[in-house]
């Protein structure tokens, strides 16, 4: 136990991959931690996306900061976290002549970027994946894999409890308390209870994901954070064994993850207002399905078994081009962007780098609380996450 870190009391706001890894770290260095999440654990953005454990080759050409985040985190998780991910790899796959064109630019960016690859001939990928389209003339594979959010968020909080966090489920922050320029806490209220009542904090954590904005309004400040959703489509049965990507610049409908007994298409990007009720737009639907098909022609045959969509907490500002907003994260302490002190939002990234993300955050609150306290997360082996709820 550090006894200096235990001195203070942190409140984390969300329990997504980001909130869930944040108090994970946060318990280990020995601040004494409580999260609290308005729904079940994962369920926002986290527990609704595309379950791939990036390898960061998506990101290898034109966002280089984010595939090397992605690739590092990739491998730390895969140690740490082994029973929640499919480890099964990945292969991008080049079905047109400009794909091909593309691939001496993927294979540099690898490179660049640290991303193991091996290439294959069209007919050696068709022989790993038989569904891949005749047409395929190559494909390039990447350590990608499939993770189970739910599995990811139970198993950081296991760890988390087991090291003395306090894990508050059905918990909604209704407002934030202030004692001048500080946040000294939150008034929340227990969905299954139905009562109100305050929950105090020496600092308090805003990771609630595309709701961000909202919680930090409660403290009268601003963060650029742009909901970006996407649209993705659930297919029956497993048309692929490992992740298959389109040999392209990120763009719509170019991934298919096989999840358990299924194969999900995504995705597409926009902006909205409201995380909470968006609509799905017919012809995003209508392009998973033609895009996937140009990979796995198997996908224009079988039934859908879900639609689903979900948004990004991606750091911007509306009105941006959201495929060029950058796929990285970033911790704001707004005691120097705002001049409110106790409060610190962490936004951007993916799940992947869900513990990066966490490093960071809580080095912020580290050196704020002039505390010395390492973090630990790259080599401390979470938790099964079955024992969630055991402790
Ligand atoms: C379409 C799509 C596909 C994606 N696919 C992938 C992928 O394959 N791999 C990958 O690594 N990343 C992927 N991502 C990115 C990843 O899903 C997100 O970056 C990540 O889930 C964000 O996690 P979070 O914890 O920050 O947010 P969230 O998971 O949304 O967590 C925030 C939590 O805050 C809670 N909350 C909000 N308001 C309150 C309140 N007032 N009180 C209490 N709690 C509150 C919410 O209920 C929510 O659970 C995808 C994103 C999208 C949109």
């Amino acid at each position: 136990m550090n006894t200096q870190a235990s001195k203070y009391s942190v409140l984390v706001i969300g329990g997504g991959s980001t909130g869930a890894a944040v108090a994970h770290d946060l318990a280990l260095r020995g601040f004494k931690t409580t999260l609290v999440e308005r729904g079940e654990i994962a369920s926002g953005t986290t527990g609704r996306n595309h379950c791939l454990l990036h390898s960061g080759a998506r990101y290898c050409v034109k966002d280089k900061e984010s595939a090397i985040e992605c690739i590092e985190e990739n491998m730390i998780l895969r140690k740490i976290m082994p029973d929640s991910m499919e480890l099964n790899g990945g292969l991008f796959v080049a079905v047109n002549d400009s794909d091909m064109a593309y691939m001496p630019l993927f294979i540099e960016g690898c490179e660049e970027t640290g991303i193991p690859y091996k290439q294959y001939t069209g007919e050696e990928a068709r022989r790993l994946e038989p569904y891949l389209s005749e047409k395929t003339l190559a494909a390039v594979w990447v350590p990608d894999g499939v993770f189970e959010p739910m599995r990811m968020c139970m198993a950081f909080l296991a760890t988390a409890k087991k090291n003395g966090a306090l894990v508050l489920p059905y918990t909604e922050v209704k407002g934030l308390h202030m004692e001048g320029n500080r946040v000294t806490g939150a008034r929340v209220w227990d969905r299954i209870q139905k009562r109100e009542y305050d929950l105090y904090a020496d600092l308090v954590v805003n990771a609630a994901g595309p709701w961000a904005e909202n919680i930090a309004r409660m403290a009268g400040v601003d963060v650029p954070v742009v909901p970006t959703p996407g649209v993705m489509t659930s297919m029956t049965g497993r048309l692929c064994q490992r992740v298959i990507n389109r040999m392209n610049v990120s763009s719509d409908g170019d991934i298919i993850v096989p999840q358990r007994q299924t194969s999900i298409i995504g995705t597409s990007s926009w902006t909205v207002d409201d995380a909470d009720y968006i609509e799905i737009p017919e012809d995003h639907v209508q392009l998973m399905y033609q895009r996937g098909s140009e990979m796995i022609p198997q996908v224009g045959k079988v039934k859908p078994r879900g639609i689903f969509v979900v948004a990004r907490p991606l750091i911007g500002r509306k009105g941006q081009d959201e495929r060029e907003i950058a796929r990285t994260f970033e911790a704001f302490d707004h005691a120097v962007s705002d001049n409110v002190e106790g409060f610190v939002t962490i936004s951007g990234g993916k799940t992947t780098t869900a513990r990066a993300m966490a490093e960071t955050t809580v080095n912020v609150i580290a050196d704020k609380l002039d505390v010395e306290a390492p973090c630990q997360t790259r080599d401390t082996v979470l938790l099964s996450y079955r024992d969630y709820y055991l402790i």
